[in-house]
């Protein structure tokens, strides 16, 4: 626990930068001073981890990533220094403030899309728990993900301007500022020192550093998140200005600036646009730059660079780090290529996290060579010496040096970069891996099959179980005690407790609780009262095909005929859930929103209907919204189609939450049904290599609609239309065949689907205790996917660090 007299930094802190008292002191201001005491607390305390540790002269991580969806700072930071109960009482009775308001005030930095950015802010949270010294780097993107907002069914885009409210986390580091250099003309030239490579004529864009720090639960280190800002070098071009051309002084400015403008808004699909690809290289370089120099200076030699570096690049969009590195130890150190590519390939390396086609980074060869014309050299003469090697091995197949090569088709194909460069390769759940190693990266793996190895993902079970459900966690820590906190494994002591109708009856209170919050948050959101008996059965992801939110819907259309046709006699009330935000061009996406959210509109405005069932559509799923989602959820939807879903880690946070999975045999959904059991698991669908198989022997959708009838009518349904809309071209998409239909074939898993939930209905209307129990065994069995458990996985197994503690 951190000590110190808060009520002294509070009111020096108010009285300084606001010229308030204690008395007139607003929930607003406090929020602002509070934290940014917390800040200068946290600043402090890193300082004199990083102090001590840099005396050892051990490595340390840097890990690079587009995205870090971090959610709110103040009560994870009051959580993690053991201090919200003091600071509560204090607030209470110094300033008559309620902390929960402060909490609310908060702004969410939306610097994500979804799974891929959570995993990066749950990975500085769970190093710093465990004194693993690590920094994150990635982008100040001056507008976050898009505010979703559905006009009429429609998703609509709205900027998230997070930063004017004067976002306090962030503190601005002048010092650490640096150049990044794009265009321009490739210069060699022979001097007396051999050949020299400089640019000529480069745009030179200012990168300034912004820092986070980012806490641990009760230890000694503190991660930092350094997010880059791009500014125009010559803040004004005199020249123009002075003529007289103002405008055209100004926008070459905010060129400039245009770079850590917007994140892009896709989640698993490419963009391959040349602004992306600045976004890119502007994190890689600033980053490089500031991780060469920094340790030049501290050891007057980059000889024992990757004695002391692991570079980390999350997905393909860091990729570029790896010429980067090339050229400062060439360019700029004077490192031969032998050297310098020895210490690169011996410092990166990579998580992939997608098989999807469309989600692979392939850029234009010329983009990069027009922007990036050195880094384009480089990656010739990596592509050049790899084939040679490659046909040097001479494995037997002409064809393999071609489909590894970094160049196909006038485009640079990221992944192989990233393998080639790197010296550990990684999925995110054990089938991922399985599949890399089997399809896309098959050629490497059979040259290097030592480079693959698997790392399941996790989150930290800190936000997602004792922050998001206090409830729960209480009732944890008077049961098994409070060292689940840290050692997530002893979550299984509940198990203990399966047959204690007290505790049973406890988790039942519990999750009715937090369904009663839920309701109350649809309520003032959506104007649509929840029958808080119901069963809770919730999918909230982003919206995308092969999440399948449109298999949900089906059913749920299925379900409203059979009420209609009066047959649903014995069917239990259900509630069915969604949130998720849609890329902004993504039209069948966008559709599908719609259809859920008309189908809302047509359940609750028909008695007969919302007596059995209700539809929701919360807008703007993010962080601080799954923190209130997550703890109300029964049943949790991860019904990708097998083979697609990486991993998943929405899945994960229902389960910890006590929800039951209903899922297909996809992503870490495998790993959660070994570690909970098949009893405790809805499982339906084909298995992936099931899928492989009816995909290439030629899907047939109208097969599956002759052999059921219920799909039938749910067809017609959707051609008679809803709600005076009509939904046609959803059930042309699903009626297609394996040409143009739906490649995710909603159709070959809707019977199983459709089973699964009816033997989970029936066993929550007729043995609730044996619901109980099962939920009671998922909460046990979260512990292994807790990211604990996953980063101690790649401090092991690839960056080869170990924990650094202060021992006084
Ligand atoms: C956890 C999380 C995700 C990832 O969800 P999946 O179900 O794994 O796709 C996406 N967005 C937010 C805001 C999250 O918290």
């Amino acid at each position: 626990m951190i000590t110190a007299n808060f009520k002294d930094l509070i009111d020096a802190e108010l009285a300084r930068h606001w010229d308030v008292s204690m008395e007139n002191v607003t929930p607003p201001l406090m929020q602002r001073a509070l934290s940014s005491v917390i800040k200068d607390l946290l600043s402090q305390k890193r300082q004199h981890y990083m102090k001590k540790f840099q005396d050892t002269c051990e490595k340390q991580v840097y890990y690079l990533c587009m995205e870090f969806l971090v959610g709110k700072s103040l009560r994870n930071n009051l959580f993690n220094l053991e201090i919200e109960e003091q600071i509560s009482k204090l607030l209470h009775e110094e300033y008559q403030i309620d902390l929960a308001d402060l909490y609310e005030i908060e702004r969410d930095p939306g610097l994500g899309n979804g799974g891929l950015g959570r995993l990066a802010a749950c990975f500085l949270d769970s190093l710093a728990t465990q004194n693993y010294p690590v920094t994150g780097f990635s982008i100040k993107y001056e507008f976050g993900l898009f505010k979703q907002k559905l006009i009429d069914g429609w998703q609509t885009e709205l900027p998230d301007d997070w930063l004017t409210t004067s976002y306090v986390w962030l503190s601005p580091r002048f010092q650490d500022r640096c150049i990044v250099r794009f265009d321009g003309a490739v210069h060699e030239e022979w001097t007396s020192e051999g050949l020299t490579i400089r640019l000529d004529n480069p745009t030179e864009i200012e990168a300034v550093p912004y820092d986070m720090m980012i806490s641990g639960y009760s230890s000694d280190a503190v991660s930092l998140l350094r997010l880059w800002e791009a500014h125009s070098l010559n803040r004004f071009d005199m020249n123009l200005f002075s003529q007289g051309e103002y405008i055209r002084a100004m926008s070459e400015d905010s060129m400039a600036e245009a770079i850590t403008k917007v994140l892009y808004p896709s989640d698993n699909h490419v963009e391959g646009k040349e602004l992306r690809l600045k976004q890119q290289y502007f994190l890689v370089s600033s980053t490089a730059q500031g991780i060469v120099s920094t340790h030049y200076n501290r050891y007057k030699t980059l000889d024992n660079f990757s004695d002391k570096t692991a570079i980390h690049i999350n997905d393909t969009h860091p990729a570029l780090v790896i010429p980067e590195l090339l050229r400062i130890f060439m360019d700029e150190y004077r490192y031969s290529w032998d050297r310098a590519w020895d210490l690169v390939t011996q410092t990166v390396s990579y998580t992939n996290h997608t098989v999807l086609p469309e989600a692979l980074e392939r850029f234009q060869e010329n983009i990069i060579q027009s922007r990036l014309p050195r880094i384009y050299m480089i990656i010739q003469e990596i592509n050049r010496r790899f084939i040679d090697s490659i046909i040097a091995q001479d494995l037997g197949d002409a064809s393999r040096a071609n489909r590894m090569s970094i160049f196909s088709n006038n485009k640079i194909n990221m992944a192989n970069l990233c393998i080639v460069g790197s010296y550990s390769v990684n999925g995110v759940a054990g089938l991922h891996t399985e599949i890399l190693k089997k399809t896309i990266f098959k050629d490497f793996y059979d040259c290097s099959p030592k480079k693959f190895l698997n790392v399941t993902n996790g989150i930290t079970h800190r936000r997602w179980l004792n922050q998001a459900n206090p409830l729960l966690a209480n009732l944890l820590d008077d049961l098994i005690g409070p060292d689940y906190r840290i050692h997530s494994q002893e979550l299984s002591g509940l198990l203990q407790f399966k047959n204690d109708d007290g505790v049973l009856a406890a988790l039942d209170h519990i999750k009715l609780e937090n369904k009663k919050r839920l309701a109350e948050y649809i309520q003032k959101t959506n104007c649509i009262s929840i029958n808080v008996d119901s069963i809770f059965d919730i999918q909230a992801k982003r919206l995308h095909e092969y999440k399948r939110q449109l298999l949900n819907a089906l059913r749920i259309i299925s379900l409203i005929i059979d009420i209609q046709e009066g047959s649903a006699g014995e069917m239990f009330p259900e509630t069915f859930i969604f949130a998720a935000k849609a890329a902004p061009g993504y039209f069948r996406a966008k559709e599908i929103i719609q259809l859920i959210y008309t189908l809302s509109g047509y359940v609750n405005g028909d008695d007969q209907l919302s007596k059995y069932i209700n539809v929701v559509f919360l807008e703007n799923y993010s962080v601080s919204l799954a923190e209130i989602i997550m703890p109300a959820g029964e049943l949790s939807e991860q019904i990708s189609l097998a083979g697609k879903e990486a991993s998943g880690t929405g899945n994960m946070k229902f389960m910890l939450n006590g929800a039951i999975t209903i899922g297909t045999y996809d992503g870490a959904n495998v790993e959660m049904i070994r570690q909970v059991g098949e009893d405790n698991f809805f499982l339906f669908g084909l298995k992936d290599y099931e899928v492989e198989n009816l995909w290439c022997q030629g899907y047939n959708s109208i097969q599956y609609l002759q052999n059921c009838p219920r799909l039938h009518r749910v067809i017609d349904f959707l051609n008679t239309g809803i709600s005076g809309r009509s939904f046609e071209s959803i059930s042309k998409y699903l009626l297609g065949d394996s040409r143009g239909g739906d490649p995710y074939m909603c159709f070959a898993d809707f019977e199983s689907y459709f089973n699964a939930h009816e033997k989970a209905s029936s066993i929550y209307c007729t043995d609730k205790k044996k619901w109980n129990q099962m939920s009671l065994s998922n909460i046990a069995a979260a512990g292994y996917f807790s990211s604990d458990r996953t980063v101690k996985g790649y401090s092991d197994k690839i960056w080869n660090i170990k924990p650094f503690t202060l021992k006084d």
